[in-house]
């Protein structure tokens, strides 16, 4: 990219700080992409990874097995979603959402059903391999695949500050599942699964959902017999205040994929949880039947070892309340930004705040390409707004790492974060946008 700037050369990190080669020290306020929740080179994290590198590096994940991969599994599934009773390992967060449709798809085919319609949600963001692009939202990451995607349905999302049918929250009776619920009456025994980010939808624009909208996705797939997969690839362990967002509406998915912090931030790992149902289709005489699904990494020992580490650590440390200490903070210092003339929403859940900025900037490459519609077009949204680089250099020239989404300015810090630490931050996204 000839307008970016040039990359950060970290050479070291310690709690919620980067430390670069030319001595910068900067506040990781975006969790290196989400994964982190203890802090960088955590001492217990570092020493169950050289521990396990004594033991066995790696080893396939086929016919083998492993004390780490059994360990963390067992651990899991005490903190998941209690109809969750099986693990399917991977190695990131795109894979542990490809592994999740795969699934879905043949657990329908194992039944001798053929449905083979997958339906998801405007705004949504499921990863870049194919599959995960296809189950994503249209957008700038996926336009130039498209040819190579899967078709997927989409339906509405509860994006309130730009509700799609342009209702107000307090007002509104959810109206917005009724999209979901017409798709489903109408694809009836074709839809193999929904699959959604409950709560939050991140990469969209964070977007923060009211719980009933997933209460009310969970009654229609039980409605319909379809499965609901739950991508918690960004919201598990803890990001959204409860260990798994589904908890917020009393949810239970069928399926629900994990990554990010699920090794603390460390190594890259993916896990796919179902239920005992979806087991027992794959369970069989039938070769056919077996899931045909593994990465060379799969189950890495190191990277299960340290998720293990970093659950006794979460509970250890009780993590839960350092969110919840974080999220009445982001609330404290972000609501009074909605009085700001160019601040259109604010939003928050549990450790992440975002604030949506009204900003009428957009590319002008874009507009003549005919890329961009309707509200996108008046530059109000959107992540190639330029206002996003420009925001990201400011913040990281007063020492913090911050992404914005284009128009949207998220933090989302380690949990380790301290309270002056999360003020000073507060400061700094306050004093911007009262800049720009
Ligand atoms: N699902 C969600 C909700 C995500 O936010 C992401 C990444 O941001 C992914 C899946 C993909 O994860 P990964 O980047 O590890 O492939």
């Amino acid at each position: 990219m000839r307008t970016a700037p040039a990359p950060l050369p970290v050479v070291r990190g310690e709690g919620v700080y980067l430390y670069t080669e030319d001595g910068r020290k900067i506040l990781d306020g975006i969790s290196s992409w989400w994964v982190n929740i203890h802090g960088h080179s955590h001492p217990k994290l570092n020493e169950a990874l050289a521990d396990q590198a004594k033991q066995i590096e790696h080893v396939l994940f086929a016919g083998c097995t492993h004390e780490p991969a059994v360990a963390l599994a067992e651990r899991l599934l005490k903190v998941l979603p209690q109809n969750l009773t099986r693990i399917f390992y991977s190695d990131n967060g795109s894979t542990a959402v490809e592994v999740a449709m795969k699934m879905a798809l043949q657990y329908w085919r194992n039944r001798g059903e053929e449905r083979t319609q997958i339906v998801g949600l405007h705004h949504a963001y499921h990863g870049d391999t194919a599959g995960a692009m296809s189950a994503s939202d249209d957008s700038v990451f996926t336009q130039a695949f498209s040819r190579m995607l899967f078709p997927v349905t989409r339906v509405h999302a509860p994006y309130c500050y730009r509700c799609p049918l342009g209702l107000k929250r307090e007002k509104c009776n959810i109206d917005c599942l009724g999209d979901l619920e017409q798709q489903l009456r109408s694809s009836s025994g074709k839809v193999a699964a929904v699959i959604l980010e409950p709560m939050l939808q991140g990469a969209g624009g964070m977007i923060v959902w009211p719980r009933e909208f997933l209460a009310g996705v969970r009654r229609l797939c039980d409605e319909h017999n379809v499965l609901m997969i739950a991508d918690e690839v960004l919201t598990g362990f803890g990001r959204t205040g409860k260990m798994f967002a589904c908890e917020h509406a009393g949810v239970q998915p069928d399926i629900l994929c994990m990554s990010k912090a699920l090794t603390g931030g460390y190594l890259p790992l993916g896990a796919t949880a179902a239920t005992e149902a979806i087991y027992e289709t794959f369970l069989s005489g039938d070769r056919a039947k077996t899931f045909f699904h593994g990465h060379s990494y799969t189950a890495n020992p190191l990277a299960c070892a340290v998720g293990v580490a970093s659950l006794d650590l979460f509970h250890e440390t009780n993590a839960l309340e350092s969110v919840a200490r974080i999220e009445a903070q982001m609330r404290r210092g972000l609501e009074p930004l909605r009085s700001r003339p160019n601040v259109g929403d604010v939003r928050v859940i549990g450790g992440i705040g975002a604030v949506e900025i009204q900003s009428k900037e957009v590319r002008s490459e874009e507009i003549q390409s005919g890329e961009l519609q309707g509200e996108e077009l008046q530059g109000e949204s959107g992540y190639l707004n330029n206002i996003g680089p420009r925001l990201a250099a400011k913040f990281l020239e007063r020492g913090v790492l911050l992404r914005p989404l284009g128009n949207i300015v998220y933090f989302m810090p380690p949990y380790v974060i301290t309270e002056r630490e999360t003020a000073w931050v507060l400061e700094q996204i306050a004093e911007v946008i009262d800049e720009i």
